[in-house]
């Protein structure tokens, strides 16, 4: 059995006390859940966040890590720093990331490679753009980045995928609960291939895009999807218990 997980990217929102004040609304509506929750918070508010997670439990979690253990690169952060401040959760290669950053497939994997050497557990990104998916690229689009960000991870169980199609991202168009399923069953199917051995089986694989209180439900009936990971609906404490309390 996989245990549904949801996670909230905050990406750039919230200050140390907006983020306080969320997650202390956030609490109370999320103590009964049956799903692991975590937010993915900035790296500043890390350590304020923290302390008004205690008694609750909400995971904490980052939104990028970089891949040397220490040295000369200058306004990065390590696993090991993340990891003595409590964090848990790292995402990996977001699609804003690659976008904006330069992210590669080789970096994210190199950054995924850190965070599970210093037990983090990286939230990895995947996903097609629209363009690759009208032209019919999806698939191949995918099992290129599994060859490549997944590559030298002995047991897969440690991570967990976000299937984010880029053109669902911040947009309102959510795939649709069929072509999120189907979707995230041919990477697990894939990466069962590629990675033969490896826990595959019990490497949970959660969809990205537009995920929110009205639809939720629909995506997390779903057989392949084992959580979500929540852009904008992850910023306001009802919307954001909605999703996490999808089976209420
Ligand atoms: C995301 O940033 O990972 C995301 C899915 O954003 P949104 O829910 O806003 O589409």
């Amino acid at each position: 059995m996989r245990k549904p997980i949801i996670a909230g990217n905050w990406k750039m929102n919230n200050t140390a006390s907006e983020g306080v004040e969320l997650v202390n609304a956030l609490k109370p509506l999320v103590k009964d859940a049956k799903c692991e929750v975590v937010v993915c918070v900035p790296f500043i508010d890390i350590p304020a966040v923290k302390k008004a997670l205690r008694g609750s439990k909400i995971k904490l979690g980052a939104q990028n890590v970089h891949f040397a253990e220490k040295g000369a690169y200058t306004g990065e952060i390590s696993a090991n720093m993340l990891k003595e401040y409590g964090v848990q959760y790292v995402i990996i290669g977001h699609s804003e990331r690659r976008q904006y950053f330069g992210e590669t497939d080789e970096t994210v994997n190199k950054r995924t490679l850190a965070a599970l050497a210093a037990g983090l557990t990286p939230i990895v990104c995947i996903g097609e753009s629209l363009e690759e998916r009208e032209g019919g690229l999806t698939e191949k689009v995918l099992s290129a980045q599994i060859e490549k960000d997944f590559a030298g991870i002995e047991d897969l169980s440690k991570i967990v995928v976000a299937y984010e199609p880029i053109w669902a991202i911040g947009t309102g168009r959510t795939a649709t609960d069929e072509q999120a399923n189907e979707t995230i069953g041919f990477i697990r199917k894939r990466m069962k291939k590629v990675y033969a051995g490896k826990n595959v089986g019990r490497m949970r694989i959660q969809y990205g895009g537009s995920m929110n209180p009205k639809n939720c439900k629909g995506l997390m009936a779903q057989p392949e999807i084992d959580g979500g990971l929540i852009g904008g609906a992850s910023l306001k404490a009802p919307d954001f218990a909605a999703v996490v309390n999808y089976d209420k």
